[in-house]
């Protein structure tokens, strides 16, 4: 049995870029119907009493277990995403920075190479900067799917489904991501990982 876990902010700390309206209705309807879908899934299944993490594992790849996969992705992504978030000013450290140049020439390109998969995800997904071998990568997925299915360690993501930015940006994905890319970044949370 999945609860929804709580914000690490409240929902009106991302204001002026994102509003507490999007966030309401993000976590307390988005996010709540992929836990409350997943538990009923799992009911009375041999995937239930497994971890989250678990379940992604054991129903990737796994047509007849789609739905499973799908919302216990989703519970993932959104708790990962929501801890992405900060709106304090924070700017990565010396470290961080030095690895953005090692892996992508310059903090100019990583941004723009992030905010290109962020912006060509055709359609609901996600954008990724993950660990592969101690290197940063950026990586795209489509609905739920997501790095650690392919092996992958992601350090940070970006909501692009529509859901994530409609009520503010509308049709603008591009300024959403910006707007994220700017000044939403934890990039505490992204060192945690390193
Ligand atoms: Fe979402």
């Amino acid at each position: 049995m999945f609860n929804l876990p709580k914000l690490p902010f409240n929902d009106t700390d991302l204001e002026p870029y994102i509003s507490a309206k999007t966030i309401m209705y993000h976590h307390t309807k988005h996010h709540q119907t992929y836990v409350t879908n997943l538990n009923n899934l799992i009911e009375n299944t041999s995937f239930s009493g497994k971890t989250l993490e678990e379940i992604i594992m054991l129903s990737k790849n796994d047509s007849a277990h789609m739905g499973i996969f799908n919302n216990a992705a989703q519970v993932w992504n959104h708790t990962f995403y929501w801890n992405c978030l900060q709106n304090k000013g924070q700017t990565p450290s010396q470290k961080t920075q030095d690895m953005l140049v090692r892996d992508f020439g310059s903090i100019e390109v990583f941004k723009e190479q992030f905010k290109q998969a962020a912006l060509t995800q055709f359609g609901s997904g996600w954008a990724w900067l993950i660990l592969d071998d101690g290197h940063f990568k950026i990586m795209k997925t489509s609905n739920a799917d997501l790095p650690m299915a392919h092996g992958k360690t992601a350090v940070l993501t970006c909501d692009v489904w529509e859901h994530a930015y409609y009520l503010d940006y509308q049709n603008k994905r591009g300024e959403y991501i910006d707007i994220f890319m700017d000044h939403l970044i934890n990039w505490e949370f992204v060192e945690s990982f390193l």
